[in-house]
């Protein structure tokens, strides 16, 4: 069997229909698309095609989708540009504990620039509770920021719920959908979001373009300067391929999602009841049900999860601890504390994601050796 890929949370491999769709705009199609003549009008075209794409897919108008690098970008951008531009209106922020880093680091920034930060720990299932969420807003509170679903874990949060009373409220609320768009629904208008952020990487796409979305009537402050692109709230030219990827992965998961969501999630099950069963002292990290249909995360015993990730690589299969944006930190994540887990079980963790070309074989061997594996390095342990 060949090399075995169970890390699509960390990023997915491009669909070729994707790559496909990209060529030209390399080649006979490229283009500036701020250019006035035909080839920047082409590549101008594209985008445009590429935005209500995207804007369709989300329940939202073409004018409140900024293209960007990516998620990363998105969050910073979403977090600073409230923090400038409601200051007259408060320095209050309300942060989910477990959110990405490029929230939580944007959350520390703007805590230095004098701004306070309420942060919201979820219950031992990885859950937010919307009411814990509603008991800080405080007058001077301008801004929510809660995940759609957590990368590590992959909870899906009520992010409807507390979008409902922050709208009530009036206060500007952020979602990070990166790990749930084009895997399962995700519409603004029902989660009632103010600003959610997105990465085509995570769902078949080009890696380094995402998007934000930004509710009408909001001003959003740029965070790059130099040119009117994206009317003028992100400068610099368009990665006009990538925009273009991103549109079609977009096409795809419209027609693949509700299909692969099914597949995954007994895929998903089968690997949870499996490891429950068969490994000893392993635990299901995050909550049974209310979870990405392609994400299962556990915590094993007397095993070190950087230790079990490398010896799985050795026999072609990729899994990681966690996230793979903290990977080399020694630290145990940030999210496996928070839902009260020991030091040694956080560092004991180990997250298997599936996606679009995962086979029910490739899981069955993967599970194989996963058993093997532990015992090898529980044995070594003793
Ligand atoms: N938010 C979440 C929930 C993520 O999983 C990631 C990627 N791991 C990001 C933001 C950042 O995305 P990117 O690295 O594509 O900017």
């Amino acid at each position: 069997m060949g090399p075995i890929y169970l890390d699509y949370a960390a990023t997915t491999p491009a669909d070729p229909l994707v790559v496909e769709a990209m060529r030209p705009f390399y080649f006979e199609r490229f283009g500036n698309a701020s250019s006035p003549h035909s080839f920047g009008q082409n590549a101008r075209g594209a985008i445009e095609h590429s935005r209500a794409t995207l804007a369709d897919f989300i329940g939202a108008k073409p004018s409140e989708i900024v293209f960007t690098s990516g998620a990363t970008e998105s969050n910073n951008q979403a977090v600073f540009s409230t923090a400038l531009s409601l200051i007259d209106k408060g320095r209050h922020v309300i942060i989910c504990a477990i959110e990405h880093h490029s929230v939580l680091e944007s959350a520390h920034r703007v805590a230095k620039l004098g701004y306070q930060v309420s942060f919201v720990k979820p219950n031992a299932d990885g859950v937010i509770d919307p009411q814990a969420v509603f008991q800080l807003i405080r007058g001077d509170t301008i801004l929510i920021a809660v995940h759609h679903a957590n990368n590590e874990i992959g909870v899906i949060q009520p992010v409807e719920e507390i979008g409902a009373v922050a709208r009530q409220k009036g206060v500007r609320f952020l979602v990070d959908a990166t790990q749930t768009l084009g895997h399962i629904p995700v519409d603004v208008r029902r989660i009632s979001c103010d600003l959610l952020s997105l990465s085509a990487h995570k769902f078949y796409g080009p890696q380094g373009v995402g998007a934000l979305y930004v509710r009408e009537g909001i001003k959003l402050e740029p965070r790059l300067h130099g040119g009117d692109q994206e009317r003028g709230r992100r400068a610099g030219t368009h990665n006009l391929a990538g925009i273009v990827g991103l549109g079609k992965a977009i096409e795809l998961s419209r027609n693949h999602m509700g299909k692969e969501a099914k597949e995954q999630s007994a895929l998903r099950d089968h690997i949870i009841d499996y490891v429950l069963t068969n490994i000893e002292n392993a635990r299901l990290n995050g909550h049974r049900q209310q979870r990405l249909p392609n994400n299962a995360h556990f915590s094993l015993e007397d095993v070190n999860g950087e230790d079990l990730v490398a010896v799985l690589d050795m026999t072609g299969i990729a899994v990681s601890q966690g996230s793979a944006c903290t990977w080399g930190v020694l630290e145990p994540s940030h999210v496996l504390k928070a839902i009260g887990l020991s030091d040694t079980l956080a560092l004991g963790s180990l997250r298997i994601s599936l996606g679009r070309w995962t086979t029910r074989e490739e899981v069955d061997y993967f599970l194989q050796q996963l058993k093997s594996k532990v015992g090898q390095l529980r044995c070594r342990k003793k």
